[in-house]
């Protein structure tokens, strides 16, 4: 009719989220944190990846970093001190359909925390864990964290802390059924966000260790691995990371390294020499629970009945 096209239907686009989908309230954190750098390369991932906002979970304990969920546009959970990764197994757990982006600090993961850090990582249900470790409680304002270095004055150490520090790298590599375990730097952008979207792709729990600057408390901490990149190993590998190439032209040393050769892992995680960024450890094929108690979630009300009557019947006398 009047030569108009009968069909007025108009081809409407997918929803496109941009970054300000995922963008909450403005980051309170010191200027300068580390922490602001991995909350931008989370947000860029996801709006990369184009996750609804309402499918994604920021899920965290207590400190700095664990004000994460606040300043996501998402679902998010500011959980209790040490207790981030059971809060995060549960939604996981219930909802494997969503996307669990966990974060932790050296003192809430590593030493508070410690005993479900062991069984989230054997448990290797399909998350990304970030561990912004700045060797330091800033939140309660500078005390020795379990990743401090030998001879770091804090106030409950003025006089040096003498115990050796805790390795989160090699600590988890020792961990039962480990999936996925990298290293980054929270001053270098384009290797932040190369590490965790290989983190995030990773089918299973991915441990990502962030070297993460705290101006405010452990000003020097991580200076000599700035002033001098020499001092930082890049791993490449293609089941690991294949850094681009203005990546590769930032580090003079680099290394084939194969993420399937644990031994291999473990002794980069270990050495003295060298920090190693970038992917030392994943492996695909490891269980992952969350399949397992994804098992009957889509059963009706009846059929969830049914089942339980026949599960009891199985013990009748
Ligand atoms: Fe960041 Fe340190 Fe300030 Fe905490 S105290 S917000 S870790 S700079």
């Amino acid at each position: 009719m009047f030569g108009l096209k009968t069909d007025w239907s108009l081809e409407l686009p997918p929803a496109y989220y941009t970054l300000e989908d995922y963008e909450g309230g403005t980051g309170r954190w010191c200027p300068g944190c580390g922490d602001f750098a991995v909350l931008t390369a989370v947000q860029r991932i996801c709006r990369d990846e184009q996750l609804p906002p309402e499918q994604v979970v920021a899920v965290s304990g207590i400190g700095c970093s664990s004000r994460f969920p606040h300043y996501m546009k998402t679902y998010g959970f500011h959980g209790l001190h040490g207790r981030a990764l059971p809060v995060a197994c549960g939604v996981k757990s219930r909802r494997p359909d969503l996307k669990v982006w966990v974060a932790t600090g050296d003192g809430d993961c590593c030493s508070i925390g410690a005993g479900h850090w062991v069984h989230a990582i054997r448990y290797n249900m399909d998350m990304t864990v970030m561990l912004f470790d700045n060797a330091v409680y800033g939140l309660t304002k500078k005390q020795t964290s379990p990743t401090s270095p030998t001879g770091f004055q804090s106030n409950t150490h003025p006089g040096g802390s003498w115990l050796p520090p805790l390795n989160p790298l090699t600590t988890t590599l020792g961990f039962s059924n480990v999936s996925f375990v990298a290293q980054t730097v929270d001053w270098n952008p384009m290797h932040l966000h190369t590490t965790l979207v290989a983190a995030y792709k990773h089918p299973g729990l991915s441990f990502v260790r962030i070297l993460q600057r705290c101006p405010t408390y452990s000003d020097s901490m991580f200076r000599d691995l700035q002033d001098d990149p020499e001092r930082l190993l890049l791993l490449e590998h293609e089941r690991g990371l294949a850094p681009a190439p203005p990546l590769q032209r930032m580090y003079a040393k680099r290394l084939e390294h194969d993420p399937l050769d644990m031994a291999a892992a473990r002794a980069l995680a270990d050495s003295t020499e060298q920090v190693p960024i970038g992917v030392l450890f994943a492996d695909p094929s490891r269980p992952r629970y969350d399949e397992h108690t994804a098992e009957g979630l889509g059963m009706g009300v009846q059929e969830r009945v049914d089942a339980l009557n026949a599960e009891l019947d199985r013990f009748a006398v």
